[in-house]
């Protein structure tokens, strides 16, 4: 619940940013409220910076995660509320600086992420060219993203049932979240051998090129059935509360079709997406809830579709432009994407979108200061972000 100044502040924020006061807007900072604590590692600050006579009751240490799930310290400390206010301010600082890093090294390829963007939506596309994710620059401080926590826990469970095979079957534990409906991947995964995985060090930089389709791409793991038949797969994570209803989004759906399809060193028949979803104790430690799988076959429309796809993607990128319908956006959607502390777009303001983004997206609007948050007296207000 927000205090009156809160609610005036966060009024005139969403304002500034090119908000109108209308439904889409309610129910975008509706929806931003419920995960605006995901964006707290961007305050996160080193130890030495930390004023502890003042911080230190507000703010605890960031941890992450070794290989065994357990937290351990960062030397970074992230305060211990960080509400939609405070996701606002973050942005309307980043807007004013336009303090986004620009992306100098392009690549002459279309990545399977790419596809994924794109589908997701194409200002996203263009956001994820031409800008640094923010989320990296803040890795590069030394802060720990649970993109990378995700991998461990990746990495140890996708096998634990086929590791779990190599025991006596009476002594073989059946992990929580296998049910009837992924029984039948871990069953074809304890049966396959295992080509390759994206996840080893030797790996880690080997990308699989198919000059044709100008597309590059990296999957999770690649395996050979008893059939003799390679499928890939393809895991995402998340913590269960967090996001949408949407399983099986949209996007991830495009990224394994394209490995399906487009990777030339194996004849690919199928592949599987693998969800982790995951929770963490008030410890911080992080327990597996459930696991979805999708399966999908090589099919030759989904090709189709895929190539389509490629098409007006290299369309996108020879005009510059393309135009963007404002009443298909989706306020929740917005309010929920990686891209979201960028996007000029989510305000409905703009109806066409350039490659690279523009930074004339990043403007900010005129709004009055609220008469509440002003101090008697004083020309400058007191609640402004220090930029
Ligand atoms: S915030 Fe909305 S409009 Fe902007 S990139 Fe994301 S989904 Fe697209």
């Amino acid at each position: 619940m927000l205090s009156s100044k809160q609610e005036a502040l966060k009024n005139y924020l969403m304002h500034r940013l090119g908000f109108r006061s209308d439904d889409y807007s309610e129910s975008y900072i509706e929806q931003l409220a419920k995960i605006a604590r995901i964006y707290y590692r961007l305050a996160a600050i080193p130890e030495y910076e930390l004023d502890k006579d003042k911080q230190l009751p507000y703010y605890s240490e960031l941890k992450t995660y070794n290989a065994d799930g357990y937290p351990i310290g960062t030397g970074y400390y992230v305060p211990n509320y960080f509400g939609v206010v405070d996701v606002l301010l973050l942005e309307y600082k980043f807007k004013k600086n336009i303090s986004f890093q620009i992306i100098t090294k392009k690549s002459e390829y279309l990545s399977a992420t790419d596809l994924a963007n794109y589908t997701f939506c194409p200002v996203n596309y263009s956001i994820s060219k031409s800008y640094v994710q923010i989320e990296n620059s803040l890795a590069r401080q030394g802060s720990y993203f649970h993109d990378r926590k995700f991998l461990d826990i990746k990495d140890i469970k996708l096998f634990e049932d086929k590791l779990s095979r190599e025991v006596d079957e009476s002594e073989r534990k059946v992990p929580e979240y296998l049910t009837s409906l992924n029984k039948t991947f871990f069953d074809d995964l304890a049966t396959s051998e295992l080509i390759y995985s994206g996840h080893t060090d030797e790996e880690e930089r080997k990308y699989f090129i198919n000059e044709s389709k100008r597309f590059v791409g990296q999957p999770d793991y690649v395996f050979k059935n008893k059939h003799e038949q390679y499928f890939v797969v393809e895991e995402k994570s998340k913590v269960s509360k967090e996001g949408s209803r949407n399983i099986f989004a949209d996007s991830h759906r495009v990224q394994l079709a394209a490995y399906i399809h487009y990777l030339k060193e194996w004849n690919i028949q199928y592949g599987y997406l693998v969800n982790w979803h995951y929770e963490r104790d008030s410890n911080g430690y992080i327990h597996l809830e459930s696991c979805y799988v999708l399966k999908i076959d090589r099919e030759r429309k989904i090709e189709e579709f895929l190539d389509k796809l490629i098409f007006k993607i290299n369309d996108f990128e020879r005009s510059k432009n393309l135009s963007v319908d404002i009443n298909k956006l989706n306020p929740k959607k917005c309010a929920s994407c990686v891209q979201m502390m960028v996007c000029g777009h989510k305000t409905r303001r703009y109806n066409e979108v350039t490659l690279p983004y523009g930074t004339s997206y990043f403007k900010l609007f005129y709004a009055p200061y609220p008469e509440i948050l002003k101090k008697p007296d004083s020309a400058e207000p007191p609640h402004m972000p220090q930029v």
